[in-house]
């Protein structure tokens, strides 16, 4: 479905990820690893569309989007769960999940869709007409995801969704990174905690200084001794 294909993203002198060649099959969770400043939030950006991508060709479905704008590329199917969550702290819950849903034109189904986000996730429809920014960080991830769902994707990046939340709403959040896989979304999942990516995914990439180390199965990389060592605690 997804194909990165020589990729590399530079920012001046700065190469954050140095031609690396990657694919995600339709409905699989493939799981992207590695240390802070590994090159993974650039590669998620870039495949948005809002990251330069110095080299190399993404393929979305077929059709080569390397040059495609964010909006051509959200139409196309691929939504964004950004790094940091990233929700519009001043608008209500409620907007931020219009805003999802802003290239959408069948408005019918965009009110049951968010009909069904507040079934789905009680606590943002008691919360619909607060501002996003009073939000707690847990609730913030949980609205930061039904926005990304508001657009109806065929394929959701996930960017360390477990970044800064308390452990207990970690698991929510996977859980429902899970679901949502099980639902028929392909995902590619960034995540520095390595246990609960690895153990998630069908298969996995580890990035490290802008390189591709290793891929495999999720039980591959567990295995391995040099994932083990740097990445799972020995
Ligand atoms: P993190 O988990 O901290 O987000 P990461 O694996 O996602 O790390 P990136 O954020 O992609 O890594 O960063 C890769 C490299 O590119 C780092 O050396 C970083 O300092 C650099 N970098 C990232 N964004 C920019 C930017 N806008 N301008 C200059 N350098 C950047």
């Amino acid at each position: 479905m997804l194909v990165i294909e020589d990729f590399s993203c530079r920012y001046g002198k700065v190469a954050a990820v140095k031609g690396i060649s990657l694919e995600v099959k339709k409905g699989e969770l493939v799981s992207l690893i590695g240390a802070n400043g590994a090159g993974k939030t650039s590669t998620l950006r870039a495949l948005s569309g809002i990251a330069p991508i110095s080299t190399g060709r993404i393929i979305l479905d077929g059709v080569d989007i390397t040059r495609a704008t964010p909006r051509q590329i959200l139409m196309k199917g691929m939504a964004h769960c950004p790094e940091g969550r990233r929700v519009f702290a001043h608008l209500t819950v409620k907007e931020n999940l219009e805003l999802g849903a802003h290239l959408r034109r069948d408005n019918a189904a965009i009110l049951d869709d968010m009909k069904r986000m507040f079934h789905r996730f009680p606590i943002l429809q008691e919360r619909r007409h607060q501002p996003a920014g009073t939000l707690s960080g847990g609730e913030q991830q949980m609205l930061a995801i039904a926005r990304a769902l508001m657009s109806r994707p065929r394929i959701i990046l996930f960017d360390e969704p477990s970044l800064g939340l308390a452990p207990t709403i970690i698991d929510t959040v996977f859980d429902l990174i899970a679901e949502i896989r099980k639902e028929g979304i392909t995902v590619l999942l960034v995540e520095q905690n390595a246990f609960a990516a690895l153990e998630m995914c069908d298969r996995a990439y580890l990035l490290e200084a802008g390189e591709l180390k290793r891929q495999g199965t999720g039980r591959e990389l567990m295995a391995d001794p040099v994932v083990r060592e740097a990445y799972l605690g020995g």
